[in-house]
């Protein structure tokens, strides 16, 4: 059968490369880019665009007979910072959007579904170094509930109805090309862009605040890695933890010090801090390593040369 692929957020931080990435390995109209706005000028050029709301069930009902999708990615939510800000409204869109893709797989009319989760689900009572795939989670953020309750529903449809539903705990993603979306680890972003801009951040982690990254390239291999794995390889289906590097801000400063010598970083910890600080500093991904193969590829070093790089050509551009 042929894939026909839906990606519901695709505008945002991982939507974007990850709708690139999935178009030039199965074509540009066998993937259908979805959001509440429309994305940068190369996800709009490279293949077909549709307005969704993904609390709208008909709207997605309608897309997917349009072009007869049988897998999604469901990338829409709010995030953790801005869930702060908007509990109920976070809770209603992260749940409404997962269920409304759930029942849609289990109508049949769907295949396969990605859903991602995150480290969030972990909360102040997690073991905080090396946190084990299965562990105490209680967590503090809204944002955290809702990727946690939804890691039970995606178990509870596969159980219970057989929906071949996937899914990962991502860390902090640090990448270039769109912008990140209001979460904890966005600092790992802003630190580049301002170092490029003005030669020195504020950040609004404390110094020593450790948490757990992945570079978008290894993040998007991990989420087309797991959709291809056989799914008898697929032994967890409420959400696998996945690993990449650990870092503190103190560390990222040290690390551009080597490209830019006179950067200079001063700490402001905000409400934000109380949402790293309930979180692990390093996750053991041995289970998606030995069931689906994954690894990664881009450590603290090779990230920050990528990261200058490319927006420094960014800025020359502008
Ligand atoms: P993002 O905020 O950058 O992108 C989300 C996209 O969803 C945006 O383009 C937004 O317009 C869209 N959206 C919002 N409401 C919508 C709605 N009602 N209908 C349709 N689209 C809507 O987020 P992201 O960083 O790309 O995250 C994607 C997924 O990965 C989310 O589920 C997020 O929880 C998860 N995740 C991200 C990170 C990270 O560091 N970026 C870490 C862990 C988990």
């Amino acid at each position: 059968m042929n894939k026909s692929i839906l990606i519901i957020g695709a505008c945002g931080q991982i939507g974007t490369e990850l709708t690139l990435k999935l178009r030039k390995i199965n074509g540009g109209n066998a993937v259908i880019a979805s959001d509440i706005h429309e994305g940068n000028d190369e996800l709009m050029n490279s293949g077909p665009f549709e307005f969704i709301n993904a609390m709208d069930f008909e709207r997605i009902l309608t897309i997917v007979h349009k072009y007869r999708i049988n897998e999604i990615y469901l990338m829409a939510a709010m995030l953790s910072a801005t869930g702060e800000k908007f509990p109920e409204k976070a809770w209603d869109l992260n749940m409404s959007s997962l269920f409304n893709v759930l029942n849609l797989a289990k109508s049949g009319l769907i295949k396969k579904v990605f859903w991602p989760s995150s480290i969030a689900v972990f909360g102040p009572t997690t073991p905080k170094e090396n946190t084990p795939q299965e562990t105490v989670m209680e967590p503090s953020t809204v944002y955290g509930i809702s990727k946690q309750t939804g890691e039970r529903w995606c178990e509870y449809y596969f159980n219970k109805f057989g929906v071949d539903v996937r899914s990962i705990r991502y860390p902090g993603i640090i990448s270039w090309k769109a912008n990140p979306g209001g979460g904890t680890t966005d600092y790992a972003i802003e630190i580049y862009h301002k170092a490029l801009q003005n030669g020195n951040y504020k950040s609004f982690l404390s110094k020593d605040t450790k948490l757990p990254m992945l570079y978008i390239d290894d993040a998007i291999e991990a989420t087309i890695k797991i959709m291809d794995a056989a799914p008898e390889s697929i032994k967890i289906r409420s959400s696998y933890n996945l690993a990449g590097m650990s870092f503190t801000p103190d560390e990222v400063a040290e690390e551009i010090k080597q490209s830019i010598p006179e950067f200079t970083i001063s700490y402001q910890p905000d409400f934000r801090q109380k949402i790293a600080d309930s979180w692990p500093k390093s996750i053991d991904d041995f289970k998606a390593r030995e069931d689906w193969d994954w690894k990664h590829n881009i450590n603290l070093e090779k990230m920050t040369k990528i990261m200058l790089e490319n927006l420094s050509l960014k800025y020359q551009e502008l």
